[in-house]
């Protein structure tokens, strides 16, 4: 459902992804673990073109939306929110961008859960899960309400749909912001550290939430520095360390690899 090809992205002279590729299977869970600051939200980003990209491919569910650049493709064009300069002299290539319905199609088919909730702090949590699905797709209020009372209920959360996000603990923010990202019935769904600003007895929470979902089949991709996590509940394991990929395999191929960069890192962990 998701390939990535040769992506890579820079910004300024910082090359942040170097040369990325990998695909992933409908009702696979995959990992990304790496230090910090080896480009894993960066990654994340792009794929969900909410970063440019300055080469490569990204096709989700069959649609291609990010191709390379064409050889004598000039500066003119925009993109979301393009942070590309162009050095002097120097026409610099932009990658070739799907047209606009392409970025409403990664909206509908994706689903992404950040560290830090970001719910709407002025809505409630039954509107903060309803808003998308009447925005994005006008869906009838009625039915939105019902979806979400739904989502809530399978979060555990079936007393809080009243609730302002300054009320609910952080265990329970990031659940809501699991139930809104499922509003749209995405095809996959991007995690990024959902747990690193939790405590452990809340991550144990989100960890059971997200174990649910893949005992459900659905295809995640989850950033996370729980390693006793990715290795219990992803079917794949990428290691990345700054902007590529250095390992890969399944928990117990990378949790026992002999590469010697995966050892170190994984080192500090075991
Ligand atoms: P962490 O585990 O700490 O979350 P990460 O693997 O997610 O790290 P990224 O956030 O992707 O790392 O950042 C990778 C590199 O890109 C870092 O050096 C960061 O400073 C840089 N970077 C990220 N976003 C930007 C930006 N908008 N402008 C400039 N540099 C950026
Ligand atoms: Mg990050």
């Amino acid at each position: 459902v998701l390939s990535v090809k040769n992506v890579k992205k820079s910004f300024g002279d910082l090359e942040v992804i170097k040369d990325i590729s990998f695909s992933l299977e409908d009702g696979e869970v995959l990992a990304i673990i790496g230090p910090s600051g080896s480009g894993k939200s960066t990654l994340l980003r792009c794929i969900n073109l909410l970063e440019t990209v300055d080469g490569g491919q990204i096709t989700i569910c069959g649609d291609l939306l990010v191709s390379d650049p064409q050889p004598d493709e000039e500066t003119k064009d925009e993109v979301a929110s393009g942070s590309k300069r162009s050095k002097k002299g120097k026409a610099v290539k932009k990658p070739v961008y799907a047209p606009k319905d392409q970025l409403r199609k990664i909206r509908l088919n994706t689903g992404l859960v950040f560290q830090n909730y970001n719910l709407f702090p002025h809505f409630s949590v039954l509107r903060n899960i309803t808003e998308a699905p009447i925005r994005v797709t006008g869906m009838e209020k009625e039915k939105a309400k019902e979806t979400a009372r739904k989502l809530l209920q399978k979060m555990g959360l079936s007393g809080k749909e009243d609730a302002y996000p300054c009320q609910l603990s952080g265990g329970q923010a990031q659940r809501v912001s699991i139930a809104r990202a499922m509003a749209l019935n995405p095809k996959i769904l991007f995690f990024d550290e959902p747990t690193s600003a939790l405590d452990p007895e809340l991550t144990g929470e989100i960890l059971k939430v997200i174990k649910e979902l893949a005992a459900e089949k659905m295809t995640m991709v989850i950033v996370t520095h729980e390693m006793a996590f990715a290795r219990e509940v992803a079917d794949r394991v990428i290691f990345m360390d700054q902007g590529v990929i250095v390992d890969e395999g399944t928990p117990e191929a990378l949790f026992t690899s002999d590469h010697p960069r995966t050892r170190e890192f994984l080192g500090n962990y075991y």
